[in-house]
């Protein structure tokens, strides 16, 4: 199978992250961006660093843009500029059109007109670590949909030495445990009689309501901390 093709429009701080990674996974990466010196940054990185306007549909047309298999529109700020490139990528025949999205409402318009997927990086981003910080031994947060969510918890507390059976999280919360991992090791099946040990983590899918109140509970077990927070 032919390897992927990706383009990325915008070599700002995101765009660019994306094309580095792409890049060091051994993709073919397209990076376009309107200024000159933000493309000789990336040219040394990627397969081809193009300085071109995105919304010149002339121009992403001499790119031959429809050819590559997703486009990333990388471009916060200039929502106008945004929403005119995922316009043209549409016309022009894109397959997957991903784009970085500034607000709720820039999402909303991006996704109207075409686009296949919308990302919140900063919006996203303040929610894992807001969920981190409100009890540290969740170690992640990822939203799947408005409703659904994924979480990494640390087994701490009363979840050490205990089997999936004893705690059922399913019943309790209604919450299922994907997998654990421990360390490099991931158990992508879990059994009923795996007993929980010390630096495990669950992988927990759930509805965000009831991924909420296992939060709660869980939180309410760590011991109480000295410094700022007991002030309160
Ligand atoms: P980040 O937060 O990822 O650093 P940002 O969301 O603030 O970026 P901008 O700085 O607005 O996004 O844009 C990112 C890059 O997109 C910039 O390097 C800018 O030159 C480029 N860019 C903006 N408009 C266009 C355009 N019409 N065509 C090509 N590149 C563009």
């Amino acid at each position: 199978m032919a390897k992927k093709q990706f383009a990325i429009i915008g070599m700002g701080r995101f765009g660019s992250s994306v094309a580095k990674a792409l890049s060091s996974m051994g993709y073919d990466v397209l990076a376009i961006d309107a200024d000159e010196q933000r493309t000789q940054e990336i040219s040394g990185i990627v397969t081809h660093a193009v300085s071109a306007d995105s919304t010149d549909e002339e121009a992403l047309r001499a790119l031959d843009i429809h050819h590559f298999d997703v486009v990333v529109v990388a471009i916060g700020e200039n929502i106008q500029a945004s929403i005119l490139t995922t316009l043209i990528l549409k016309d022009l025949g894109v397959r997957t059109i991903l784009v970085k999205a500034q607000s709720e409402l820039h999402g909303k318009v991006v996704g109207k007109i075409g686009a296949d997927k919308v990302i919140y990086p900063e919006r996203d981003m303040g929610l894992r670590v807001a969920h981190h910080l409100a009890s540290p031994n969740i170690l992640d947060y990822i939203e799947l949909s408005p409703d659904y969510s994924i979480l990494d918890m640390k087994a701490a507390g009363s979840l050490l030495g205990r089997n999936l059976k004893e705690l059922d999280i399913r019943a309790k919360y209604g919450c299922n445990v994907m997998a654990i991992r421990h360390g490099d090791e991931m158990n992508i099946a879990p059994r009923a009689e795996d007993r929980l040990q010390e630096g495990d983590v669950l992988v927990i899918v759930g509805h965000k309501d009831n991924l909420a109140r296992l939060e709660a509970a869980y939180s309410r077990e760590e011991p109480a901390r000295s410094g700022w927070r007991s002030r309160f």
